[in-house]
């Protein structure tokens, strides 16, 4: 008698306890995972240069109304995280009157820069006052929400993602 042909191509054994196929998701790139972060660096950066531009809206060096080089100065610094990105911690500066000057700019003599401060614009420096020493609260805006909030007043519909 002939055998039935029956023979297959991966035998019994293999076929039932082979290991389910894995297939690899493609990984993200880091971009694509800072971008998932709302609390990236990413994010950060972008959110720094949106504040920055609002706060330099005015046009013009606040102190001395220079119109070029102008940059963005933080009263209460950088570090302390809940208001970096706060438009009322920022005051428009040109480069001079920001940091080159040593004896009259705002870091390098924040003395002088803060008695001016209270002289010419005491609503600033009051409210420079209140935060100051203000505690850290136990949540804060993401820098993604910042970024959100700050391109919305400058209107840039390619920074809201
Ligand atoms: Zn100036």
């Amino acid at each position: 008698m002939q055998q039935a042909n029956f023979k297959r191509k991966t035998p019994m054994k293999r076929t039932l306890f082979r290991k389910p196929i894995k297939r690899k998701k493609k990984p993200l790139s880091k971009l694509a995972k800072r971008k998932q972060n709302p609390n990236s660096k990413y994010y950060k950066k972008r959110a720094d240069a949106a504040w920055s531009k609002v706060v330099r809206r005015v046009g013009k060096c606040e102190k001395c109304g220079r119109t070029q080089n102008l940059q963005a100065h933080h009263f209460i610094r950088r570090d302390v995280l809940h208001l970096r990105h706060v438009v009322e911690n920022g005051i428009c500066l040109c480069s001079h009157c920001h940091a080159n000057d040593k004896m009259n700019s705002a870091h390098g003599s924040p003395l002088n820069f803060y008695e001016w401060l209270a002289d010419v614009k005491p609503k600033r420096m009051a409210w420079v006052e209140a935060h100051r020493h203000e505690q850290k609260p136990l949540e804060r805006e993401t820098y993604a929400e910042a970024l959100e909030r700050l391109a919305r007043m400058i209107e840039c519909t390619k920074c809201v993602l």
